[in-house]
Formats: structure tokens, C-alpha cells, sequence
């Protein structure tokens, strides 16, 4: 089996009464895509905020390979290797592809990236850049001003800008949403691709493109993991059918 890049290990989160993250363990191999889906409330959001590190796990933890990340800080953490995805809204529209993907490799506080603001590092910069764009099939629109690009180019700007700070697995919180059917497909194809250079943990909505990227699945209800495993075996499990019953997720 594939080596383990991410690891969550017994996390757990209460609100007052209510356990949001119930001893909660999964990984994430090299190679896969593994979405993480459950019904709303179930306690998706709250999961990713604690591995991003906006939130504080009242226990367990968290590695990326064997480094315990769960007291670093979101800039330590993208330092030793988790990407996440920044939203549309935080791109600068009238900029260039180059241009964006360029502040977002800068962007990360922290001593190590520090040298990146040295005017000789430039090339380097650019050099970076432009590596992420070709990862993301960009390459053609590397000048283009965002605002020209379609919403699915966007998403693809914002993994590149993802990618330019190096990666060694990516957080996706619902790529697919407010795409048309048409970028839906698009952006799928681009996932099942991008996986090949960096792991995914996916969460998403669009079960189409959940059960056609996902090289496993596991369902989260009340804060806890009632089946992982393939597409198949997710659609067969009998609790995961129960737990979706009548709710429109
Ligand atoms: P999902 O993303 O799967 O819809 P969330 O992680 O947003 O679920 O929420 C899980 C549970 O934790 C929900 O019952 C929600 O109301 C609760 N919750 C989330 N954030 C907070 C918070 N900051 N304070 C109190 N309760 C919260
Ligand atoms: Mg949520």
C-alpha cells in the first residue's frame, strides 16, 4: 500500500455538550483522492478547521508523514507540507495569472519564507509560479488577467496557488461549488490528474464527482467515521444508507 501522508489520530472537539469530532482517526495515502462526506452537521467543516490548524483539537493528532503538526501554527503547517486551498475571493481579479499565483507563494508568514522577498529571488519566484500554472494545465493563460478566466479556471489558479508553496498533501473543501455541470466535469478531470503530484482530502457535495474521483470514501455522522472504504462499498453500506435517508445531501 501506498505510503501514509496525513494522518489524524483519535481527534476529538466538543462544543459544550455536543462532540462535534468523536475520537475521530483517518489517513491519507500518496496517490488517492479521499473524500470525506456525511450529512450537514455532521462535522466536516470542523475537522478540516482543526488539521488547518483554525481550530484546537481538545485531543489527538495530527501528522504529515511522521511530524506531529498539531501545535504548529497555519503557517508552520504549510511549512511542513499541508496545502489548502484559498477561496476565489482572495484573488486579485485585475492580476495576472502569473501575478496571483506570484503573492500567493509569498504570502505564507514565516522565517523560511522570508528569503522570497529578497529582490534577487525573483527569477526564483517566477520560476515557481509558472511550474505551479503548468501543474494545473494553465500554461496558456499564465498572462491573462483573472477576471477573463472562467469560474473552473479560477479553482484551477487557486490549486496552483496552492501548489507554488511545495505541497505534500492538499485540503479541498468543496471545489465543486457554484460550477455549472459543464465545469463540474472539468474541474473533475483536473482532480483526477492533480492527485498524481499531491494527495487529496476531498470534501464535497456533488456526489457525481464524489463517487467518480474518490478513491475512497469515508462517511462522517456526529463526529464519527460509520463506513470508509471504495465508492462500492460505501453505496452498499447498509448504516450509510440510513444515515442519508431523507436528507438531501
Ligand atoms: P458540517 O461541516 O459537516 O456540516 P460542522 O463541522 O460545521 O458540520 O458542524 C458540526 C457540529 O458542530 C454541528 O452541530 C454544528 O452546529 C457544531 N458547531 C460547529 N462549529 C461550532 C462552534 N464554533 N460552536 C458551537 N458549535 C459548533
Ligand atoms: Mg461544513
Amino acid at each position: 500500500m501506498a505510503e501514509i501522508v496525513l494522518e489524524v489520530e483519535c481527534l476529538s472537539k466538543r462544543f459544550g455538550a455536543l462532540v462535534a469530532t468523536d475520537n475521530l482517526s483517518l489517513n491519507l495515502r500518496q496517490g488517492e483522492i479521499h473524500a470525506l462526506i456525511g450529512p450537514n452537521g455532521a462535522g466536516k467543516s470542523t475537522l478540516i478547521e482543526q488539521i488547518a490548524g483554525n481550530l484546537k483539537p481538545d485531543s489527538g493528532c495530527i501528522r504529515i508523514h511522521d511530524q506531529d503538526i498539531s501545535d504548529l501554527s497555519t503557517a508552520k503547517r504549510a511549512q511542513a507540507g499541508l496545502g489548502r486551498c484559498f477561496q476565489v475571493s482572495s484573488l486579485a481579479m485585475p492580476l495576472s495569472v502569473k501575478r496571483n499565483v506570484m503573492i500567493a507563494s509569498q504570502g505564507v508568514a514565516g522565517s523560511s519564507f522570508r528569503f522570497w522577498r529578497r529582490v534577487e529571488n525573483e527569477n526564483a519566484i517566477v520560476e515557481n509560479a509558472l511550474y505551479a500554472i503548468r501543474q494545473v494545465g494553465l500554461d496558456d493563460k499564465t498572462d491573462t488577467p483573472v477576471a477573463q478566466l472562467s469560474h473552473g479556471e479560477r479553482r484551477q489558479v487557486e490549486v496552483a496557488c496552492a501548489l507554488a508553496l511545495k505541497p505534500k498533501t492538499l485540503l479541498l473543501d468543496e471545489p465543486m461549488a457554484g460550477m455549472g455541470t459543464s465545469g463540474s466535469q472539468k474541474l473533475t478531470q483536473f482532480l483526477a490528474s492533480l492527485k498524481n503530484h499531491v494527495p487529496i482530502l476531498l470534501i464535497e457535495h456533488d456526489m457525481d464527482a464524489v463517487f467518480q474521483l474518490a478513491d475512497r470514501i469515508s462517511v462522517l455522522v456526529y463526529g464519527k467515521i460509520i463506513a470508509s472504504g471504495d465508492g462500492e462499498t460505501i453505496r452498499n453500506d447498509a448504516a450509510v444508507r440510513e444515515a442519508y435517508l431523507g436528507d438531501a445531501d
